[in-house]
């Protein structure tokens, strides 16, 4: 072992768990691909404010779990907390909603930092696929966003997924709300860092998890009973499309995402085999978002799917991903002759598509016919000296056992053929 571990909350992907992961990611982003969403890629850092006034100020993002840095020429920035804020800001400073089609839509796959408390599926450096659709008030878009994920959960084998579903309500109908509330909440025996979030954004107080706090909020006023026509009309759009799709869900008054530009649609995918971090996704609409980092009004919506609480929700069910072995054919040379003969061979064959490993470092039989087993491959190609002399190479199933002589010319559409 080396003296360095990992940062505390980190961890490393590799083999062969990488592969589930990797899977995982490609099967999240697959139905987004297939529904017009460009992939777009941002920085790994921002300035700050874009995180402090687009994600919020009084958010635990914000307040507590940003990683800053300040560099030698005075810049301050922040290693990415969540995608939505750069993948805006990435739209707008192309232009995207002048130049194209409303809305845009945009999805994205990266690593995001946060300094949180590790535990199981909570981690400093995590996964997220994301999609953003800028730019278009419809019900349907929210719709489209939440089937897809929905479809990325069903393509992947999980059942144990729940959709949780809520409005906030517009900038119409949400100040009343939020008024009621705040009366409400100032009523309470909270302590005080709760009272002073009733003042910066009492709908998160209806999100907190403690028994002290739930006890005292029953009989809060509801966002649900505040809706304006046209929040409820939405609201209701969105809730039959996904009724028509079969795409079941759960209505939550208590799903919030507590900032002042998050409207109406609001949602999260959780996970019951997960303990206290069952969230493996959210997301909602964000119609004031852009305005709030500059840019003109664009109503947006989109989601994050973490990446990692996928994983462990497929292991908590008990799915295990069909994945496609790393090797197809495996070459062991016996001499110097085949050695290049077989390196030639290998090449020819990842040209044609097959994925193809080698015994390399010169080892004897054993010990390379032992890597080949191990690498998963379904062949092993085998051949020394005389074999050559001959035009020869051994093809050797590797789970039968059989092994059968192949013409050497021919080995390439043979080994092909045989995979089909
Ligand atoms: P939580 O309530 O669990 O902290 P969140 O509301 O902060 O989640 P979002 O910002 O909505 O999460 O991010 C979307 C998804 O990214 C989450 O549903 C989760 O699957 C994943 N995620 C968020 N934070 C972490 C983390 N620290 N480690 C691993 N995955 C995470
Ligand atoms: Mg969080």
């Amino acid at each position: 072992m080396s003296s360095f571990t990992a940062p505390k909350g980190t961890y490393d992907l590799i083999p062969p768990d990488s592969a589930a992961f990797t899977a995982v990611r490609d099967a999240l982003a697959a139905p987004l691909r297939g529904a017009g969403y460009g992939y777009v890629e941002t920085p790994g850092f921002e300035h700050v404010e874009l995180f402090s006034r687009g994600v919020g100020e009084s958010t635990d993002i914000v307040t507590k779990e940003m990683y800053t840095l300040t560099t030698k020429g005075g810049t301050r920035l922040a290693l990415r907390p969540e995608g939505t804020a750069s993948v805006l800001r990435a739209a707008l400073q192309a232009n995207l909603h002048r130049v194209g089609n409303l809305p845009v839509k945009l999805w994205y796959s990266g690593t995001y930092y946060r300094y949180e408390r590790p535990q199981a599926g909570r981690y400093r450096h995590f996964s997220q696929v994301g999609a953003e659709a800028i730019g278009a008030e419809d019900p349907a878009l929210d719709a489209e966003l939440i089937i897809l994920a929905a479809e990325a959960h069903r393509s992947l084998g999980l059942t144990g997924v729940t959709l949780l579903l809520n409005s906030l309500g517009d900038a119409e109908c949400r100040p009343a709300y939020r008024a009621a509330l705040q009366a409400f909440l100032r009523g309470l025996d909270l302590d005080e860092d709760t009272r002073a979030r009733i003042e910066i954004n009492p709908l998160r107080v209806l999100d907190d998890k403690r028994e002290s706090v739930r006890r005292q909020l029953t009989g809060a006023p509801m966002m649900r009973d505040h809706l304006c026509e046209s929040c409820k009309a939405y609201h209701e759009g969105v809730r039959d499309l996904l009724r028509e799709a079969g795409v079941p869900f759960t209505d939550d008054d208590r799903l919030v995402r507590g900032l002042d530009y998050y409207t109406r649609t609001t949602f999260e995918f959780v996970h019951g085999g997960l303990g206290s971090q069952s969230a493996v996704g959210g997301g909602g609409r964000y119609d004031g978002l852009s305005e709030m980092i500059g840019g003109p009004r664009l109503p947006s919506v989109g989601w994050a799917l973490g990446v990692d609480r996928t994983v462990l929700a497929l292991r908590a069910e008990g799915v295990a991903l069909d994945l496609p072995s790393a090797t197809d054919v495996f070459a062991v040379p016996l001499g110097e002759d085949a050695r290049r003969a077989l390196f030639t061979l290998v090449t020819e064959l990842r040209r044609a598509g097959v994925r193809a490993d080698f015994a390399y470092g010169g080892r004897g039989l054993k010990a390379a016919m032992k890597a080949a087993n191990r690498s998963g491959a379904r062949y092993a190609v085998v051949a020394g000296d005389r074999d050559l002399g001959e035009g020869v190479v051994q093809v050797k199933d590797l789970a039968s056992g059989e092994q059968a002589p192949v013409a050497l010319t021919g080995a390439v559409g043979e080994l092909r053929q045989r995979l089909g």
